[in-house]
């Protein structure tokens, strides 16, 4: 399949240079050229099927035959290998659970998948990748452990140096192996800055190939559709007919992956977009008026964004129509009191816990559930990785999970920067597969 530019329609790419670029080299966002319906046969077998076996039937379609289906097969096995349940929470509301995998997170998910195309892709070329991403906490830490051990590949993890949580910078400074991390004397706008100056250095990319592994990267956003159908597969099981579902977003990569399960014919009516107070498309799905601004710090940070990279995909799914996305997408703010009260109410009644990003989508689907619906939100982050914020609330300790004890007895490992260009210009050039 082609992939074309969300700028521009007649800049196309191969699924490979896609892959490898991230960005269209006009800037736009990659799109699948097609989006195709699954036919009877998927929809009849789904409910048996395994997680990895429903990446395998439903990503084919964008990522086969440039990787031929046996190799393919055993790749989605081995990328989606851990539980995603759908657990009650209320008779009528349940939590995708998308938080076991290794960094707790669903990002995970992305992350796992992507590196092993991109090695598939690299093994191909010979020369070594370089992926260089900046973090503020969470991105860092699911990109360090998905591509930990791949061949081919090294990553650098930039990041504001005292300015994430202990728990984060563990899950990506005690790996070792072909991850680098480095703590910038800065902030995390610092971080991006050189990142993005790395990016159009000609110079360095002569002696290095560079790349990123940000949701704007299709093969980061497309396989997380692989839980919708799970969801959906998961729900009849427990017996419910008509399902809505609430995606917390920060992005949007995420709710652009579940609007494609949707184009592939997903029986979901409806979506809810829900955000913190960052709310730029609750507003526009409002108004009509698309306006991003500066980000505002809230207790679920991995969604403070200002102006979401990936809203343009999904305005691309819809042809830019505003009525057509209204008729499929809601979107709901949630702001900072009513996550601390969701967190609290939920754990006082249920005894779930809930982290601050899933406490938003529990909030947003009780607020927008229609009379017969089932009510799914995307439980996005382990509680345990937001313990200042869940335990101050709940009055308790959370629980932490046995992979999350490992990574906090880690040895930290870290390269030290200025926020000036020239110190990680030589860290990479010292670390980096030359090509
Ligand atoms: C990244 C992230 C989000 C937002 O996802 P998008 O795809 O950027 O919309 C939500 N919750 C958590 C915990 C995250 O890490």
């Amino acid at each position: 399949m082609q992939y074309y530019s969300t700028n521009n329609p007649s800049v196309k790419s191969d699924l490979k240079r896609a892959v490898i670029n991230g960005l269209a080299a006009d800037k736009g966002l990659f799109m699948p050229e097609l989006i195709p319906v699954l036919p009877d046969d998927f929809w009849k077998a789904l409910p048996d099927m395994s997680l990895g076996e429903i990446g395998f039937q439903t990503l084919k379609h964008f990522f086969c035959p440039e990787i031929p289906e046996d190799e393919f097969r055993q790749l989605t096995t081995e990328a989606f290998n851990f539980p995603i349940p759908l657990v009650p929470v209320t008779d009528r509301i349940g939590s995708l659970e998308l938080f076991h995998g290794p960094t707790l997170a669903f990002k995970d998910i992305g992350a796992r998948f992507l590196a092993r195309v991109m090695a598939r892709f690299t093994k191909d070329t010979g020369a070594a990748v370089n992926v260089l991403v900046a973090t503020s906490g969470d991105t860092g830490s699911a990109v360090a452990n998905g591509f930990l051990g791949v061949e081919g590949v090294n990553v650098f993890v930039l990041y504001p140096k005292g300015l994430v949580s202990d728990v984060q910078e563990k899950q990506f400074t005690t790996l070792g192996q072909n991850i680098t991390a480095i703590e910038v004397d800065g902030t995390f706008d610092d971080c991006q800055r050189l990142v993005k100056t790395a990016f159009m250095d000609d110079e360095l990319k002569k002696s290095m190939q560079l790349t990123s592994a940000n949701s704007i990267n299709l093969a980061r956003f497309l396989p997380q559709m692989v839980y919708y159908f799970s969801a959906y597969a998961q729900a009849l099981k427990q017996g419910r007919k008509e399902v809505k579902l609430c995606v917390p977003s920060g992005n949007f990569g995420n709710l652009t992956a579940g609007l494609i399960a949707y184009k592939m014919g997903l029986p979901i009516k409806r979506f809810v977009a829900a955000t913190n107070c960052n709310d730029i498309v609750p507003k526009y799905l409002n108004t009509g008026n698309y306006q991003p601004a500066p980000s505002i710090a809230t207790p679920a940070n991995a969604m403070d964004v200002g102006d979401p990279s990936n809203f343009v995909r999904i305005q691309e799914l819809f042809h830019h129509k505003l009525s057509d996305i209204k008729a499929v997408v809601e979107g709901v703010k949630v702001d900072n009191d009513t996550i601390y009260s969701t967190i609290r109410s939920v754990f006082k009644t249920s005894g779930y816990v809930l982290d601050p990003h899933g406490a938003i989508g529990y909030h947003a689907i009780k607020d927008k559930l229609d009379t017969n619906a089932y009510g799914i939100f995307l439980a996005t982050a382990h509680p345990a990785k937001f313990p200042e914020t869940v335990e101050e609330v709940i009055q308790q300790k959370v629980e932490q999970p046995e992979r999350l004890k490992a990574f906090l007895d880690g040895q930290k490992q870290v390269e030290s920067a200025s926020a000036d260009y020239g110190d990680l210009v030589k860290i990479l050039l010292g670390h980096a597969g030359r090509k």
